[in-house]
């Protein structure tokens, strides 16, 4: 009777899921939430007896769903795509319900072998070197929970390798804050590299000629230079910083070059977008973001190595409860012990949805960046901060910055638009990004009425 229930429950769940996809594009894409809304519809303390499954499918309807904020919805053009596709969700399902925890070959055999594969699928779809591929060479990629967590293990690893006593690392202005966020929570210096305009990309890449120098001081100073990152597509502007000089400077000061590919990355599973992305034979490491333009879902950032061994020699524990295996034990290859099976979902959606079908989301979204890019440069109120390289556009209203702030401003009051005001070079930028997988054309055209009329 209880498998009965579960089977029962969980058809309607998919039901109450489907639905809302369904009918996503006509809800708003933000909603009426209030601070503290939820302890007036919820209590305070947790329910003596069980509560009937009616009532949480009421709650799921009139509650969870609504007080959202619908990252899947096609108005949705804030920050990065986090797209959940079919597969995915399906992927999440078959992952809770096994729940095994693959610390090691032998705590799951499957679940270890399906994260090498998957690795390897997403490398070779990205035209990923060889020597990023399990199969092919002591590297390959795993499946962290995020961009952080991902580099959290690659500077401690960075850090051991050299056995630096007073590490310091190296971003750019413009280098998402988790990589010194990181640095910071492990006692690390870190250096802010300024970032400028560059005619040729028009965009934001470091300032790479600035580079050596900083790292010569830091020498002189008796610290240990260990790590620079140089971004593929930067969160304010998909910049490209000039990741083979930061490698060569990399490289002459033996330090480890990582690349943070997290939303951009996976656009180079379509080869139009491969020349784009120099420099990767000096890569250390590579994160890309499946959660984000591959349509897994949160949370799963894939995060490739030189050599594995780099992380073993860090990593690597000897506790009696954990049998010794002399293949692999991914729990041994980074700080947290257990761990989630997050390549069901790839494995699903490529599955599912061949490389052609991830090739066409993508190729979707740029060619709505296009049209929507289109309608803004003929409208002379506005002008473009960068140009468009994946699928989003940066902009702001030709002359007093204040009326750009308004804008953002009255844009952020909208519960049918979800878009971000930022910053670049200080002055305020608006931010869109084709984000849904449900995004059609008439969107971008609601999109383009409801910014142009606040204008
Ligand atoms: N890198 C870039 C370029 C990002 O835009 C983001 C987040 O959007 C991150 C890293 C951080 O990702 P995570 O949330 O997986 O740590």
């Amino acid at each position: 009777a209880r498998i009965d229930k579960f089977k029962n429950q969980t058809h309607e769940l998919i039901e109450q899921v489907a639905e809302y996809h369904k009918n996503i594009a006509s809800i708003n894409v933000k909603p009426d939430a209030k601070r503290n809304f939820l302890r007036k519809l919820v209590s305070s303390t947790p329910p003596a007896e069980p509560v009937g499954w009616e009532t949480i499918q009421a709650q799921i309807k009139d509650i969870i769903i609504p007080n959202n904020s619908h990252w899947q919805h096609p108005m949705y053009m804030s920050w990065f795509p986090s797209i959940s596709t079919w597969p995915a969700i399906q992927g999440e399902i078959l992952s809770r319900s096994i729940n095994a925890i693959g610390f090691s070959w032998d705590s799951s055999p499957l679940q270890t072998e399906l994260e090498l594969l998957c690795a390897d699928w997403y490398a070779q779809m990205m035209g990923f070197p060889d020597y990023f591929l399990h199969e092919k060479s002591p590297g390959g990629g795993m499946a962290m929970t995020s961009a952080g967590d991902s580099v959290l293990n690659l500077l401690i690893v960075a850090r051991h390798r050299r056995n630096a006593k007073k590490p310091v690392i190296y971003v750019s202005d413009q280098t998402h804050v988790h990589i010194s966020k990181c640095a910071k929570a492990l006692g690390y210096e870190t250096r802010v590299i300024p970032s400028y305009f560059d005619e040729i990309s028009q965009n934001y890449p470091m300032n790479v000629s600035l580079l050596p120098l900083a790292i010569k001081k830091d020498i002189e100073a008796g610290l240990d230079p260990i790590f620079a990152c140089g971004t593929f597509g930067t969160t304010n502007s998909t910049a490209i910083d000039p990741i083979q000089q930061i490698g060569q400077i990399c490289k002459e000061n033996n330090m480890w070059l990582h690349i943070d590919a997290a939303y951009a990355g996976s656009a180079l599973v379509c080869p139009e977008f491969r020349h784009l992305f120099k420099g990767v034979e000096y890569a250390d490491s590579i994160v890309v973001n499946a959660s984000k333009w591959m349509g897994l879902g949160f949370c799963a950032s894939y995060m490739f190595i030189r050599d594995k061994k780099w992380l073993g020699d860090c990593f690597t524990m000897d506790p009696d409860y954990l049998r010794k295996s002399d293949d692999i034990d991914l729990g041994s290859l980074q700080l947290a012990f257990g761990r989630d099976n997050r390549a069901l979902r790839m494995f699903f959606y490529v599955s599912q949805y061949g490389v052609s079908g991830v090739q066409s989301m993508i190729r979707k979204h740029v060619e709505l960046a296009k049209i929507l890019e289109n309608l803004i440069k003929n409208d002379d109120r506005f002008e473009f901060c960068t140009k468009r390289e994946f699928a989003l556009l940066v902009f702001r209203m030709k002359g007093d910055d204040q009326k750009t702030t308004e804008l953002i401003g009255k844009l952020k009051e909208r519960k049918d638009i979800f878009v971000l005001g930022t910053k670049l070079e200080g002055r305020p930028v608006i931010r869109l990004s084709m984000n849904s997988e449900y995004l059609e054309e008439e969107h971008i055209h609601r999109a383009w009425e409801i910014i142009a009329s606040l204008a």
